[in-house]
């Protein structure tokens, strides 16, 4: 199935792993295939009915070449370490070469449990894994760094969870499953020489911009650049997150990538009504990953990555904490840059004016919060009011009196009059980046509950939808609604 199926993470040390042969499940069956990414991946389906691809991709049947492994990993949750998490239930049966010569992991979650599950059983129910396939691809539909997700089957058994469900495997793709935690598996037991084999596979394998400087400068630098560049695409991977008004949820260091793709969509969520301390994870008791806490929390995670580089940075501990806390401190400025580029373009900005320009955004994002409007409408309408003034009703219904919206619009076409396009070309620039179509909670549970009870129609209409988020679909307008009150989903479940 998989033409340039190859082993790479498989062949660093045997402590990087346990070899682990997927459990087969009692009777998969075939729910999802993703035919776009499966193209890009140089997959063969042909000469594959469903019954061999849904054992194939349950774990049931191995590709040829394969040699599964689950990864070894520690990791920070919610701020406590554990020093030993790794894939519970994930198994990564080996890398395939992309259309663009890009390597991607082929994972299956659910596969089992590993000598990592601990208490778990292994298995992935098919609630979330169906909430991972449509959020991860609508992420990417959204233009958001991604874990794909590339097929999802039925186990034919049924696990215990909140109630009795059905079990499902999800194949994962990803640019790589390495993570924080990754790093944070061998600092805990002073492992320098794993930890500079496993940054330097992460150099070849994500930032091979830095090779051929890396061999002119001195072996510190190496990797105080190596951390630079993972700081930089984390701060932009989460300033998207914030422009579209996505809550991770879970951003444990185990889950923060070093490819700077968004990875683990557990109680995941889009914002509705604008708040930053919107938090919807049911095990987020504290609100530790609430959506405004989030560009803390990625740096907070860069500084747990930072330490586990130290002994790489320099021999004097001291010196190298020194460049390393340069380093996470400029976090703060890199990603109010990246923000501000992303938010401004919301506005239809192009121009950017350094006075006046983050003021503004400010404003607009305090009338949404004093308005209690919905995040993903407001800027939608945002773009039609550019286009034409009569849209402006429609806006102003999105909030609640005494938002002080409309004194805000003022200042608003003040600084579009500024702007060097036409309405029309500023308007389409709004909306190609502004979705109209976002996973909305109520859409995503209602799929999630149908498919559970058999029907997998809402699930395949909402997968579409999502797929175009940007365009207006005729007669689906009810999936760009904000929740009714009796729909509201107020706490999503991993
Ligand atoms: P997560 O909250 O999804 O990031 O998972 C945290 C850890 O729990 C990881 O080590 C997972 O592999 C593990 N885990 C999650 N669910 C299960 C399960 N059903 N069985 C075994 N391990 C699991
Ligand atoms: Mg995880
Ligand atoms: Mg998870």
């Amino acid at each position: 199935m998989f033409a340039d199926f190859t082993l790479h993470y498989a062949r660093l040390p045997a402590r990087f792993f346990e070899p682990f042969r997927p459990d087969p499940v009692a009777a998969p069956g075939l729910i999802a295939f993703n035919d776009a990414l499966a193209e890009e991946l140089g997959i063969d389906r042909s000469g594959l009915d469903d019954e061999r691809l849904a054992a194939l991709l349950a774990g049931n049947e191995l590709p040829e070449g394969a040699e599964p492994i689950a990864q070894a990993y520690a990791g920070h949750q919610f701020g406590n370490f554990v020093p030993r998490l790794g894939d519970g239930r994930a198994v990564l049966l080996g890398e395939v070469t992309d259309r663009h010569g890009r390597l991607r992991d082929i994972q299956l979650k659910g596969a089992g449990r590993t000598p990592f599950s601990r208490g778990g059983d292994g298995r992935a129910p098919l609630g979330p894994v169906l909430r991972e396939y449509l959020v991860s691809e609508a992420m990417h539909a959204l233009g958001v760094p991604t874990t794909r997700s590339l097929a999802a089957v039925t186990s034919g058994e049924r696990m215990m969870r909140r109630t009795l469900e059905p079990g499902a495997v999800l194949t994962r793709v990803a640019a790589s499953h390495i993570r924080v935690g990754t790093f944070q598996y061998f600092g805990a037991r002073h492992d320098a020489e794993a930890i500079r084999l496993l940054a330097d596979h992460v150099i070849e394998r994500h930032y091979p911009e830095l090779l051929p400087e890396a061999a002119e400068r001195p072996e510190g630098e190496r990797y105080l650049a190596l951390l630079e560049a993972i700081q930089r695409r984390q701060a932009a991977l989460v300033a998207r997150w914030m422009s579209l008004g996505f809550i991770h949820g879970v951003m444990n260091t185990d889950n923060t990538t070093l490819s700077g793709e968004t990875i683990d969509y557990g109680p995941c969520a889009f914002m509705e009504r604008y708040d930053p301390a919107t938090v919807f994870s049911s095990i987020d008791e504290r609100g530790r990953y609430a959506y405004g806490n989030q560009p803390t929390l990625i740096q907070w995670n860069m500084a747990r990555l930072a330490e586990t580089l130290l002994p790489l940075i320099d021999d004097s501990e001291e010196r190298a904490i020194e460049r390393a806390t340069e380093v996470v401190q400029d976090f703060s400025a890199i990603y109010a840059d990246e923000w501000l580029v992303l938010m401004r373009a919301k506005l239809g900005l192009t121009g950017p004016e350094e006075e006046g320009d983050h003021d503004l955004v400010d404003a607009l994002l305090a009338a949404m919060k004093a308005g209690r409007a919905d995040f993903t409408l407001t800027f939608r309408q945002l773009g039609e009011v550019a286009r034409d003034r009569a849209a402006e009703r429609e806006l102003l219904s999105l909030f609640d009196a005494g938002s002080g919206i409309e004194a805000w619009l003022d200042d608003w076409r003040a600084r579009l009059a500024r702007e060097a396009g036409d309405s029309e070309t500023i308007a389409a620039g709004m909306q190609a980046v502004n979705p109209l179509y976002i996973a909305r909670n109520h859409q995503v549970e209602r799929a999630l509950s149908a498919a559970v009870d058999g029907d997998f129609g809402p699930f395949e209409t909402l997968r579409e939808v999502l797929a175009r988020p940007f365009e207006a679909q005729p007669g689906r307008e009810a999936w760009t609604l904000p929740a009714a009150p009796d729909e509201r989903v107020f706490r999503t479940f991993c």
